[in-house]
């Protein structure tokens, strides 16, 4: 499949499953030195193969006519620190709760988190888009987590294959339901 058609399914998969909303997060995949991103603002309704950026690792647009997500710093940080080929960004709605609740993702609780989901990091709040929030994060990859919680914001996922990144929010988001239920009848 053309990696465009590939980047586009799987961003819109993510608003397909309740994990972000039409216009929120953004997703991207390294393909040898260039890196193809979700463009900015683009409702996910609306996104064809010709919306889709491709960056240097540098950040130079090499091809697209639209503006690159504005976390565009955050994917290439992420790149240029490890190995990974692909990079999603959600606001999955209960893990963000789940830590606006004082909690965070115990990946223990449930067989399938801890056998997709390596290690998760938590951030607190800082701004989007920012040079800050990109160093932070990949900060947090060269430590070994490959889920980041973005605390009052969303989540990072990193995989060697776009599947392999959105199933560890997947997993992710239905762990942290499972937590917020349990706690609401007192059982966690
Ligand atoms: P973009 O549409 O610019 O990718 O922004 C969405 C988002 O989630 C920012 O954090
Ligand atoms: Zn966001």
């Amino acid at each position: 499949m053309d990696p465009r058609d590939q980047l586009i399914r799987y961003f819109i998969e993510t608003y397909n499953k309740g994990l972000n909303t039409l216009m929120g997060g953004n997703a991207s995949i390294r393909i040898g030195d260039s890196v193809l991103i979700t463009p900015s603002g683009v409702p996910k309704s609306e996104l064809t193969i010709n919306d889709i950026v491709e960056l240097s690792i540098n950040g130079n647009v090499i091809e697209g006519n639209r503006k690159p997500s504005s976390e565009w710093r955050m994917h290439l940080s992420i790149y240029r620190v490890s190995d990974y080929k692909a990079v999603i960004h959600a606001h999955a709605p209960s893990i963000i709760t789940l830590y606006l609740a004082g909690l965070s993702l115990d990946l223990s609780v449930v067989s399938e988190a801890k056998s997709y989901i390596r290690k998760i990091s938590d951030v607190e709040f800082i701004k989007p888009g920012t040079q800050e929030l990109a160093d932070e994060v990949s900060m947090r990859i060269k430590d070994g987590a490959d889920l980041i919680v973005l605390k009052n914001h969303g989540v990072v996922a990193v995989g060697y294959s776009l599947p392999e990144a959105l199933n560890k929010i997947e997993v992710a988001e239905d762990t942290a339901k499972m937590l917020l239920t349990l706690r609401l009848i007192n059982k966690y």
